[in-house]
């Protein structure tokens, strides 16, 4: 008999929305020089949350400005116990409004208030607390007696986790001693732009941190221009070759977080229940918008039915709506734009000749919603097992040896994840060696910290962010 569950939904009066937001320069909220603003919307029900400005070529230009006199006059000169300060005081602060900003991510970008409270959130307080730790340790980092801050650096960052993308790329700019102008994506603005209150509640220098806020132009506006010295991005591969070719022949440092394609192999010595969960999520976390998802499901024949019987039960129990009722396993999708994706992906799986399922599931009538969906009797030919679709869509191919695993796990343009599961750890060490993955998670999947750096081979990008890893990008030695 299944459960009943009443409904628990967390108040969205916690966090105060304005109608309308600026730039944030200099340490302040202005408005764009040409006027120009967008409209961001609940991806839930699909109202229109706040207006926010689009940066324009002298808006991108004030805030670089701002930065680099920032990092000219004060940043760079602050010795690292001080900017560990200021560090470690925007991660108390993040702590202090954890709920807020849980409440806000969940709104802007459709993802449940459970894995926005209790994964992204307390993620982004550890990234600020772990690289405070570092900005007065920089030359014991092992990357020789005296590493030196780069300059400013330009950031662009995707939807799928605003607030914790943003800590990836703000706290060990800062820790190094650089400064940042930061562009959220178009569709999750929201959190960065209160992120933005936090940096004046801590009283950071002004332009030591400076959001500007716009679609894909105001990005390249930002990664070309010249008064950048670094330049991160995370987003699509595709958008990840323009920059890296307009990045080439300058003197910008470049990193790359890019797309993926993840393999998650299970053997047949695995634990099935505890495989199942880490199925699950390993792609329906996020509604499956996450770069490492484990969106090819390999598994081992032998198991196969019993495994696939196994996923089913339990994907018929997950619970699919409100991003804000704490009972909530996968919320909204992102956009329109990403759920035409999807759908159009999942067609071309069916007219492959791949099998769909999904569990009965009510979607909400208003909104962006795609219900858990896996597709067994995929080839390795299939644009399903090929393509990254970033949804709650998984791909179930099978294999018989390891050395078969491997190859079908490797046989992909990305590298950024894969998981194994087997009971046995010589067989876990010996395929995670032969895996073309940045991070190889065993009997686990989708599990991040701080301390650990995380980026990719082939399509997936170059660089690595987090761990003392993630400093080298930032600093010059
Ligand atoms: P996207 O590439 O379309 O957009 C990412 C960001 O780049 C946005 O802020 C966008 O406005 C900006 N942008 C678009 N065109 C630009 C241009 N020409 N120059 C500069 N900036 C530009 O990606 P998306 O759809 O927002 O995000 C999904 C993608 O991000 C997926 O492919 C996913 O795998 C990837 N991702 C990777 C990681 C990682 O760490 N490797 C993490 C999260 C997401």
């Amino acid at each position: 008999m299944a459960f009943e569950y009443a409904p628990a939904p967390e108040s969205p009066a916690i966090v105060n929305i304005r109608p309308s937001y600026g730039l944030f320069i200099n340490g302040e909220f202005v408005d764009p020089k040409d006027g120009e603003r967008f409209k961001t919307v609940n991806p839930a029900n699909e109202e229109v949350l706040a207006e926010v400005a689009s940066a324009g070529p002298s808006d991108v230009d004030t805030a670089v400005a701002a930065a680099r006199a920032a990092y000219d006059t004060v940043w760079r000169r602050l010795p690292g116990r001080e900017r560990a300060k200021y560090l470690f005081r925007i991660a108390r602060i993040i702590q202090e409004r954890a709920r807020e900003l849980a409440v806000l991510e969940s709104i802007d970008n459709g993802k449940p208030i459970r894995e926005s409270r209790d994964v992204d959130v307390p993620l982004v307080a550890a990234h600020f607390f772990y690289y405070a730790g570092w900005a007065d340790k920089l030359p014991y980092a092992g990357l020789g007696p005296d590493p030196r801050p780069l300059g400013v650096a330009g950031q662009v960052i995707p939807w799928n986790f605003p607030l914790l993308m943003l800590a990836w790329k703000i706290a060990p700019a800062l820790a190094a001693g650089n400064t940042v102008v930061l562009k959220p994506a178009e569709t999750t603005p929201l959190s960065a732009l209160l992120f933005a209150e936090i940096c004046q509640q801590a009283d950071l220098p002004p332009g030591v941190v400076n959001i500007v806020t716009g679609a894909g132009d105001t990005g390249r506006l930002l990664v070309e221009h010249d008064g950048v010295d670094k330049v991160a991005f995370t987003g699509s591969t595709e958008v990840g070759r323009l920059i890296a070719k307009s990045v080439a022949g300058t003197r910008k440092r470049l990193t790359l977080e890019l797309g993926g394609k993840a393999a998650n192999i299970v053997f047949d010595d695995a634990p099935i229940d505890q495989a199942v969960e880490g199925i699950v999520n390993g792609i329906f976390f996020n509604q499956g918008h996450v770069c490492c998802a484990g969106s090819r499901l390999l598994v081992q024949e032998s198991v196969a039915e019993e495994l696939l019987d196994a996923l089913k039960r339990r994907m018929a129990q997950l619970r699919v709506g409100d991003p804000l009722d704490k009972n909530t396993d996968v919320g909204a999708i992102n956009s329109a734009a990403q759920l035409e994706k999807i759908r159009s992906l999942s067609e071309i799986g069916e007219s492959e000749g791949a099998q769909r399922w999904s569990p009965p599931c009510e979607l909400p009538e208003r909104g962006f919603w795609f219900a858990p969906t896996i597709f067994t009797g995929v080839s390795q030919a299939h644009r399903i097992a090929r393509e990254e679709i970033f949804g709650p869509v998984l791909s179930v191919l099978t294999f018989r040896t390891p050395a078969e695993a491997v190859e079908k796990a490797n046989n992909t343009p990305y590298g950024l994840s894969a998981g194994i599961w087997s009971e046995k750890g010589s067989r876990i060490l010996a395929v995670a060696d032969r895996l073309r993955a940045g991070v190889v998670w065993a009997n686990t999947f989708n599990k991040f910290d701080p301390t650990s750096p995380f980026g990719g081979y082939k399509e997936s990008g170059y660089g690595r962010e987090g761990g003392r890893h993630g400093l080298e990008a930032y600093l010059a030695h």
